[in-house]
């Protein structure tokens, strides 16, 4: 069954479809068969042994009657002459002719023989007969003919008939035997091609459901792994390939959804700016791949410090990176951007080329406020990253923070920690 495997569903549909149409169609033709024989059978059981029987006995009847009671009336002067001449003719006539068609039915080698001593017993008795009739017409005298003769010969004509019709219904009762067993075989034979033709379609069938579930099942898998495939691909496309963090692309993403919700909610939002100090002396003393290395321990930092589902650290590019709080205020957006410095000197990633620190240290500007519908998205990364130069400028290793977004909050607070 393994071209069925290989079916596409559609083709498996038409072809069980295909399978039972034939099945069907073969039941059909094979009852018609057998039905038609049956019927063949059945007509040639009762009409094939009905008819010659029937001719046999209105052959003895016309003997009995037409012929031998002419006679006698005739021998009685009860009829005319001219009556019994044209009743004997008559009678002798329809003798032959029922004869005639009774030797018309198909007869066997071994029955030729007896079917011929009968036509020519009838012959002889049918001459006796026209003998009588000229007996009439020559001496216009009945006296000669004798009963004991008529008698005689209805009686032997009788016996010979009869013979042939016992013949005939023993015929017809041994057809009849046959017929029955015929019979049986007949519905043996119907009752096995049926059983044969469902059995055959229900193990196809069986096979092409089979075969469709597991197309079913192996589809589900695949739409399983597609879809793992899929959300892995998406990940990739949104995580920075060195550092595992959120790269640029997932930046513009949440960074404006979140900036939306929180104009919605009129919530705080902090917008941080990050790049590592003096980076370019860091490859240069440790060589570029230990500044892969120590950029990778840098983001592990901002991670393990940044653990709320509401807190996103990106890696924007190079050695910078963008922190997003939600509902974080200004106080406590400071502190944080204290302890990732904090955090950062404490993992003690040796710098020698550093101006400032033995270890690798980092400059964040801070842009944190309510967000109402007047504020201007960019304006919140414009002023982080002013407050990073400030930051810069003021000797690195630590924060600038700045309340001073909306063009309609004239409040600011503008602090500075290096
Ligand atoms: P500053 O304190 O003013 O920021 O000094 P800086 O040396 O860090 O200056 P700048 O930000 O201009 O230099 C960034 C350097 O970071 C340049 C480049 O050598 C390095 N860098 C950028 N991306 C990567 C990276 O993926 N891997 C490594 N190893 N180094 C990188
Ligand atoms: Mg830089
Ligand atoms: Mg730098």
């Amino acid at each position: 069954m393994n071209f069925i495997e290989t079916l596409k569903l559609r083709s498996k549909l038409l072809f069980i479809f295909i399978i039972i149409t034939v099945g069907l169609v073969f039941v059909g033709v094979m009852g018609t068969l057998n039905l038609k024989s049956m019927k063949k059978n059945l007509d040639s059981l009762y009409f094939g042994s009905l008819m010659p029987v029937t001719e046999l006995s209105r052959i003895i009847q016309t003997y009995h009657g037409a012929l031998a009671s002419t006679l006698y009336k005739a021998k009685n002067s009860q009829i005319s002459h001219a009556e019994v001449k044209s009743r004997i003719k008559a009678a002798v006539e329809d003798i032959e002719r029922e004869w005639k068609n009774y030797e018309l039915h198909f007869k066997r080698d071994y029955e030729l023989g007896y079917v011929e001593y009968a036509a020519s017993e009838i012959k002889s008795v049918n001459a006796y007969f026209i003998s009588a009739v000229d007996l009439i017409e020559d001496r216009s005298d009945m006296t000669n003919i004798s009963l004991a003769s008529i008698e005689k010969k209805i009686s032997h004509i009788h016996q010979v008939i009869n013979k042939l019709i016992t013949y005939e219904v023993d015929v017809a009762k041994h057809e009849r035997k046959n017929f029955l067993s015929l019979y049986e075989t007949i519905l043996i034979k119907v009752g096995t091609i049926l059983v044969m033709v469902i059995f055959g379609v229900m193990v196809i069938s069986f096979y092409v459901f089979k075969s469709i579930q597991s197309d079913q099942t192996a589809l589900e898998i695949a739409t399983k792994k597609l879809k793992i495939a899929n959300k892995k691909l998406e990940n990739a496309s949104y995580t920075d390939s060195l550092t595992g963090l959120h790269n640029r692309r997932y930046f513009n993403l949440v960074y404006d959804r979140e900036i939306k919700r929180a104009k919605r909610n009129n919530s705080t939002i902090t917008f941080m700016m990050l790049d590592i100090d003096y980076f370019k002396q860091y490859n240069d003393t440790y060589g570029h791949i230990e500044g892969d290395f120590a950029l990778k321990s840098v983001a592990k930092v901002f991670k393990d410090l940044l653990k709320r589902p509401s807190d996103f650290v990106f890696r924007l590019g190079g050695e910078e990176f963008g922190i997003l709080l939600t509902e974080v205020n200004e106080e406590n957006s400071a502190i944080i951007a204290r302890n990732i410095c904090d955090a950062l000197k404490a993992r003690e990633i040796k710098h020698e080329g550093s101006k400032i620190n033995e270890f690798l240290t980092v400059s964040i500007g801070v842009a944190c406020c309510v967000a109402d519908e007047a504020l201007d998205d960019e304006v919140l990364i414009s002023k982080a990253d002013e407050m990073l130069y400030r930051t810069k400028d003021s000797g690195r290793d630590g924060y600038s923070i700045t309340t001073n977004i909306s063009v309609t909050t004239p409040h600011t607070t503008e602090q500075s920690s290096a």
